[in-house]
């Protein structure tokens, strides 16, 4: 150990284990065209975990603004999603009765595709999205967006100018975050009394069960357990008093959050997961341990199922051209031609290149030119979406492939 041994991003203590070191790579989300090649750049992507408070993080490596100035991701492009958010939006306002007095607010509010539920239902909102190009969607949508970061300051900004909310949303953020601190120090500062923040991220636990390391790139910065979260909510006069584990993205959590001295009491459902964490040792270093491992043999599975295919003359495709994919072709070391091409729906996506990869990006219609005989579903968890959408790659015998946490072929209905 030396003194580069960088330090918690939440208790400061020295990260002496290397959870998984993951090599160089590129932003996982910065698709490129064609003259951004020769300058992407890379970097290192390490994930530790401190053991003190048990926070999985990544290592720090480039300013967030580089990152989050403008992206070309819109949530709005899975349809899966969006009937998630749908749900989500009709089981708050009753659960926690919400109409035309109340305010919600939002945080990494995107293209609005969430908040838009709950203006049809006569519900005063609120976006906060710091990518400018993302917000001006938003409100060009008839929903209400800042486009700034979310923090302590901004928090008090958006309070002193009208109320506070009575319900704060935070999808898939709160790993992105990389001064957790000051972001959840936000919801304290915007929360009303009573109010309700839920939390909803991927959670560290189906992380490490389903070798999930294909989640990982450099700006999600947290894989959280409940047990972590907890002690960050506590360190800014929050608690957790509920908890939803739902399938997205593999597994994640919902938390709900309120103010320490809030009236909502704790559910049966907290003490349930916070045993099945202990029973799994995610209160200890240990639970952590020997991840590597594995993905080393998720790795070793996919390169022999090419290999294979390459040997018996077949096309091979992927479809989804967001981080994961990226994240995995580069950790596998797989690049063009031996994935042929890229499918995905978004068009500010076609036609650019995947990062670190350079495989071309193009609408799903070109597979029927191509007719691969493998499309490989980079994003797993809306694999059965995938393989409904684009069924009529039987037609010419095509057949579906996930890689993680094991190859899987799919066998044509
Ligand atoms: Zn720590």
């Amino acid at each position: 150990m030396t003194d580069t041994t960088p330090r918690c991003r939440f208790c400061d203590a020295l990260l002496r284990h290397v959870f998984i070191d993951l090599g160089l790579s590129p932003l996982a989300n910065r698709n490129l065209r064609a003259d951004e090649v020769a300058t992407e750049k890379k970097y290192p992507l390490i994930v530790r975990v401190c053991e003190t408070c048990l926070l999985v993080q990544a290592d720090e490596y480039a300013a967030p603004d580089e990152i989050f100035s403008d992206y070309d991701y819109l949530s709005s492009t899975s349809s899966g999603w969006m009937a998630h958010a749908r749900a989500y939006c009709s089981a708050m306002a009753k659960r926690f009765r919400l109409g035309a007095d109340s305010i919600v607010v939002e945080i990494a509010s995107n293209d609005g595709y969430l908040l838009h539920n709950f203006v049809e239902m006569g519900v005063p909102v609120l976006g906060v999205e710091p990518a400018r190009n993302v917000a001006d969607i938003a409100i060009a949508a008839g929903v209400p967006t800042e486009a700034v970061f979310f923090g302590v300051e901004t928090a008090r900004e958006i309070a002193e100018r009208g109320r506070k909310a009575d319900l704060m949303v935070a999808n898939n953020v709160l790993a992105h975050a990389p001064n957790t601190r000051d972001f959840v120090g936000g919801f304290a500062e915007l929360l009303a009394p009573e109010g309700v923040a839920t939390f909803e991220f991927p959670h560290v636990m189906n992380l490490i069960d389903q070798v999930q390391f294909d989640t990982i790139y450099h700006e999600h910065f947290f894989y959280l357990s409940l047990y972590a979260v907890e002690k960050i909510m506590a360190s800014q006069g929050l608690r957790v008093f509920d908890v939803d584990e739902l399938p997205t993205h593999g597994g994640s959590l919902r938390l709900f959050v309120c103010h320490d001295a809030a009236a909502h009491p704790p559910t049966p459902a907290l003490d349930r997961l916070r045993a099945c964490e202990r029973a799994k040792r995610l209160d200890t270093v240990d639970g952590y341990l020997g991840f590597e491992t594995r993905a080393a043999k998720v790795k070793a599975d996919f390169l022999a199922f090419l290999a294979r295919a390459e040997g018996e003359g077949k096309v091979v495709a992927g479809y989804g051209a967001a981080a994961k994919g990226s994240t995995f072709l580069n950790y596998c070391g797989v690049g063009a031609p031996r994935l042929v091409e890229i499918y995905d729906r978004s068009a500010t996506k076609q036609g650019k290149l995947a990062p670190g990869s350079h495989i071309p990006i193009y609408d799903p219609a070109c597979a029927r030119k191509t007719k691969p005989d493998y499309v490989v579903i980079l994003p797993w968890n809306i694999a059965d979406e995938v393989r409904e959408s684009l069924a009529y790659i039987s037609e010419w015998g095509g057949k579906f492939v996930t890689a993680v946490p094991e190859p899987r072929i799919y066998e044509a209905d």
